[in-house]
This record gives structure tokens, sequence and C-alpha cells, in this order.
């Protein structure tokens, strides 16, 4: 089994379109996706149009909860709120009733996969290795998969050591099956982790490795839609710097 995992889209089409042409080359068996496909960007309905028809598996993330009115945007940063109350307006039923679907943890192929974390798959950041050690002991899988942070991350545990860290553009990983696997792809539609390419990654379950790709997109085009739409320009500027 060889999928690509892709999350937080967070409705940039480009660059969700960009990571699907760099994921055709390597042809996976799967995609699937850690949810957060709608909030901050300007085209959540095409973004979970295409989710919806080419991966096998998406969880729902809490930006999406947010825009379907499942979580009080109270809890979210002013721009956050701001534009999930815009993506609910425009939200069309086809997309709305395919994120109502999902559910923010799954396990597929053995594998463990949440939106946040194993303790709390809706809002739990994996950012600290106190954190990812106690996903991992929470965590029946041997390898676990989170997204909600943006950044890409790979660590380790096995033999009471817990190693690894950030997983920038090219990180190529030997999964040993001694050990516990924390992984997180990136983001695809507003990276945080000071490269504004969209991220995605490869799992070779068979071969036991883990690739941490990224994909350039057009990022002045998706700029030019949140400003159409009169989003937070907040929203647009990030993306160029990737934080
Ligand atoms: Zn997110």
């Amino acid at each position: 089994m060889r999928a690509a995992v892709v999350s937080d889209i967070h409705g940039n089409l480009h660059a969700l379109e960009a990571v699907l042409a760099a994921i055709e080359e390597d042809v996976p068996d799967e995609i699937w996706c850690l949810g957060d496909l709608v909030g901050y960007g300007p085209r959540p309905n095409r973004c979970c149009t295409i989710v919806a028809g080419r991966a096998s598996l998406s969880l729902v993330g809490n930006h999406d909860l947010g825009v379907l009115g499942r979580l009080d945007l109270a809890e979210f940063s002013h721009e956050a709120a701001e534009s999930a109350r815009w993506t609910a307006e425009v939200l069309e039923d086809e997309p709305r009733r395919y994120l109502e679907s999902l559910e923010p943890s799954a396990v597929h192929a053995n594998v463990g996969l949440y939106h946040g974390s194993p303790r709390d798959p809706v809002w739990e950041y994996v950012l600290s290795p106190e954190v990812a050690l106690a996903s991992l002991l929470q965590a029946n899988e041997p390898i676990v998969m989170v997204g909600h942070s943006h950044v890409p991350l790979a660590l380790a545990f096995g033999e009471g050591r817990l190693d690894g860290g950030l997983a920038p553009a090219g990180t190529e990983l030997e999964l040993d099956p001694e050990r516990r696997w924390l992984l997180n792809p990136g983001s695809v539609g507003q990276p945080r982790d000071g490269d504004p390419r969209a991220a995605y990654l490869l799992l070779d379950l068979a071969a036991h490795r883990a690739s941490f790709r990224r994909a350039a997109y057009p990022v002045e085009r998706t700029q030019a839609e949140i400003r159409e739409r009169g989003l937070p320009e907040a929203l647009a500027d990030r993306l160029e710097h990737g934080v």
C-alpha cells in the first residue's frame, strides 16, 4: 500500500491542484486527507468536491466543524471565525453533506489517523515532544498521523527514547517497524513552517518509507481570490511567507 497523505487544504484550490499533479507522478494506491478542507481559503466548494472524488478516506477538522455549526466560532481566532462565517454562507449542499459525513479520526490500513491528536482529535495540537509522546501512548497503531498544526513533523519512539522533530522538504525516512512513528504531512493550503509551498507526504507501508514533499503553486492566484471575496487581508499575506 502506497498512500499520499494530505491535510489542512483550507479552500486553497491552486495548492491542492499542484499537490494532486505532483502526486500523479508517484501513482499512489490511495489518497488520505486529515481534515480542514475548508476555512481561511477562497475555494471551499471545489476543494470538497475534489477530495470527495479523489480521496479514499478523509477526516473532518475543527474548521470544517466550525463551518458546519458544530463548533462555537467564539473559540476561533477573529480571522478564522470571519472566514468560517463566509464559508458557511457560500457552501453548497453537496460539499456540506460530504463534510457532515466525516469523522475527526479513523484507523485505516493499521495506521491511526487524527485531525488533531489521539487524545483530542478535534482541538489538540501536537507540537511538543511531550504531546507527541502522549499521542503515541494513547494510540494503538504503529504509525500515527496527525494534521491541524500545519507543520510537517516526524517523531519516532522506542526503547524509552523519542527522537525527531520538523520534517522539511526532502526528508526521507526509513520507518523502523521496531519503533512507533508520529507523522504530520504539513499543510496543503496554509503551511506554517516558513516554506510557502504546499506540503504532502508519501507513505509506503510495505517498504516502510515516508517522503516529505512540497509542491510550488501560484500563491498570487489564491491571494487574488481571497481579496476578491473580501476575506481578511492577513489570510492572503501569510501564504507567501508560509506562516
Ligand atoms: Zn487547519
